[in-house]
């Protein structure tokens, strides 16, 4: 079930409704029925990152290897990112950072890091307003491409990979990734580390969804996570688990 194939349907079933109406007067309170279907199926795609029912997403690998890449949101964070990164390369494992534009500015020895360190950068929107998911498709390509200069101007790269802030998609913002030819990047485990939640609980929410192919969901902006992902790369080590970036996961590119 697509976007457009919802649609088309949409219009299908009111034209039956109109035609049946006029000619065999049923009444029209009948399209409250598609009215309805419509409006739950929208917001069904509108909030679940899987659905892809506006678009393509990537949310895991289809493959048997055990092979999980690890995702971090919201950063650079100047207290928090750094810590992500020690432990990371205590592991010596690749991950791979969405970053937010307007926190660029004042961390970009974090990012320089982020990139010097082999782990790959992502487009997580400029400002991650709340409004986000009200934006024109030029609105989101706006978001976009500030987002995509500042980080050029830091690492000299040019961002393939882009993950919708809250993980809400929309028609709009869906056209604006793809015109700007950006591979959507969603997740199969959302560790729900913002939330009060202990390390203890979300360590265990991780380690109970890890199979091969997942992407975890994690954000670099608390001490809590840092040590959740100690335990989840002790975890991935003793069960043969391989961390890979996404994009290796997916074999696709990060970079234009
Ligand atoms: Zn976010």
């Amino acid at each position: 079930m697509t976007y457009k194939s919802t649609s088309i349907s949409f219009i299908v079933a009111i034209c039956i409704i109109v035609w049946l109406h006029f000619f065999s007067g049923i009444s029209l309170t009948w399209l409250i029925l598609p009215g309805s279907v419509y409006l739950a199926l929208a917001i069904y795609g509108t909030s679940v990152i899987h659905s892809n029912f506006y678009g393509r997403l990537y949310c895991y690998a289809n493959t048997s290897e055990k092979e999980i890449a690890l995702s971090f949101d919201d950063g650079p964070n100047q207290e928090y990112t750094p810590k992500v990164l020690s432990t990371l390369a205590q592991y010596n494992a690749p991950a791979t950072f969405f970053v937010i534009g307007k926190n660029i500015q004042g961390n970009k020895n974090i990012l320089k890091q982020i990139d010097a360190e082999g782990h790959s950068i992502g487009n997580h929107s400029y400002t991650h307003s709340y409004f986000l998911d009200f934006k024109s498709v030029r609105g989101f390509k706006d978001e976009l491409n500030r987002t995509e200069e500042s980080v050029f101007k830091v690492t000299g790269k040019r961002m393939k990979l882009f993950r919708p802030p809250y993980g809400v998609t929309t028609p709009h913002l869906i056209k604006a990734a793809e015109l700007l030819n950006y591979n959507i990047i969603g997740w199969s485990i959302r560790s729900l580390d913002t939330t009060n939640d202990t390390a203890q609980i979300i360590t265990q929410r991780v380690q109970t969804q890890i199979k091969p192919g997942a992407i975890v969901l994690f954000h670099d902006t608390s001490d809590k996570t840092v040590e959740v992902l100690k335990q989840t790369l002790d975890f991935a080590k003793e069960n043969g688990y391989k961390i890979v970036s996404v994009e290796q996961l997916l074999k696709i590119d990060a970079y234009q």
